[in-house]
């Protein structure tokens, strides 16, 4: 694909190829919609949240090579919705069709070593970590860096899960020979005052737009809440801004990425994790931005100009775990924007749903 053809602007009624059928698949499709662009969703699992949504979809498996190559004739360009993406169904996909963000990005976010030496790389600050590869790496790892830290696997973690604190070489040992896939890192436990991140899109001409900094809570190592404004200094929420910015850059990135930090007590920021795909702690963006961080990866994507990410109000948005799922609609005022993702069974820790909860400007009657 040449250089001009994949940078020209989708026309309305093109097919954007989206891999994964979860949550934010449906909100990347049901954005695309609205665009006036077709999407076909692939994904192996049948009941995928995002098929509900369109009508084209392939079911089957990620190195299915065969159905990757047809799904990649049926579409005009591809995305996708997590980061896990294997190496070579990147590979095969980016051979056919444009591939958006690219797999250097895939690469990068798939290993969090591999991560940490990137971002490092870049002059930006990251959690002090040893690579662990054996169990005799732990005793030196954990004395260098104090005694403790958090043990993660460098690959396939989410929500918490594939890391455990440690607070001893005994303990280190137990995670050590719990925790897979190996390699791990073992990464200090950074003091943070908060934690924020930034959602920031970048276009195939290399415009970059950033939306305001989230502060997040975690809750059991999920998401639970997102809030607008964080409560940070400028300065602060300007340097974030600069280190996401930079991070796109580096990239050569199209697409929006989000980018987790620590807030240390004097202002400074560690980058925890990036994502190369729309973010939980970006899904405010859809009650309050001119333009939310769906629409914006699909104009990105498209070879489309980005939109104004500027924030109209303050706003909270609540992830629902479990059965808080039922607080729609059984928890609804005026000043709440729900959102269910239409999964069928509700299971402790699966993310069914959120709320974005907008404080009044004026009282309402
Ligand atoms: P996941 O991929 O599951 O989101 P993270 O690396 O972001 O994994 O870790 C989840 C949460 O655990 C973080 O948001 C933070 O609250 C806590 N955490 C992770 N790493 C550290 C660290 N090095 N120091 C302190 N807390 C951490
Ligand atoms: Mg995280």
């Amino acid at each position: 694909m040449s250089d001009a053809a994949s940078r020209s602007a989708l026309p309305l009624g093109a097919t954007i190829g989206i891999l994964g059928g979860g949550q934010l698949g449906r909100m990347l499709s049901l954005a695309a919609s609205r665009l006036g662009f077709r999407t076909h969703i692939y994904c192996p699992e049948r009941d995928s949240p995002a098929f509900e949504v369109t009508p084209h979809k392939t079911v089957a498996a990620y190195d299915d090579h065969a159905a990757l190559g047809k799904f990649a004739a049926l579409v005009d360009v591809i995305t996708y919705e997590f980061e896990n993406v294997p190496a070579g169904t990147a590979e095969t996909l980016a051979a056919l069709k444009p591939l958006h963000p690219g797999a250097n990005a895939l690469a990068v976010s798939q290993d969090r070593l591999a991560e940490k030496t990137f971002i490092g790389g870049l002059g930006i600050p990251v959690a002090p970590h040893r690579a662990i590869r054996d169990a005799a790496d732990l005793a030196p790892a954990l004395a260098a860096l104090g005694g403790t830290g958090i043990l993660k696997t460098t690959r396939l973690g989410y929500d918490g899960k594939g890391q455990r604190r440690v607070a001893s070489l005994d303990d280190a040992l137990a995670a050590f020979a719990d925790l897979r896939p190996h390699p791990l890192v073992l990464e200090a436990l950074v003091p943070f005052e908060r934690e924020i991140s930034v959602v920031v899109a970048r276009s195939q001409d290399g415009a970059t737009a950033a939306f305001d900094p989230a502060e997040n809570v975690h809750r059991d190592g999920i998401l639970a809440t997102s809030t607008l404004p964080a409560a940070i200094s400028d300065a602060t929420a300007q340097l974030a801004r600069e280190h996401a910015g930079a991070i796109v850059a580096a990239l050569d990135y199209v697409g929006i990425l989000g980018v987790e930090f620590f807030v240390l007590a004097d202002g400074s920021l560690i980058v925890n994790e990036i994502a190369p795909r729309v973010h939980n702690s970006g899904h405010w963006t859809e009650a309050v931005c001119i333009t939310d961080q769906f629409e914006q990866h699909i104009r990105a994507v498209a070879g489309w100009p980005l939109g104004d990410p500027t924030r109209l109000a303050d706003v909270v948005m609540e992830n629902l775990i479990g059965d808080r799922i039922g607080a729609i609609p059984a928890g609804l005022g005026p000043g709440i924007r729900p959102h269910a993702y239409g999964k069928a069974e509700s299971r402790p820790g699966r993310k069914m749903g959120h709320l974005n909860r907008v404080p009044p400007k004026m009282p309402r009657k």
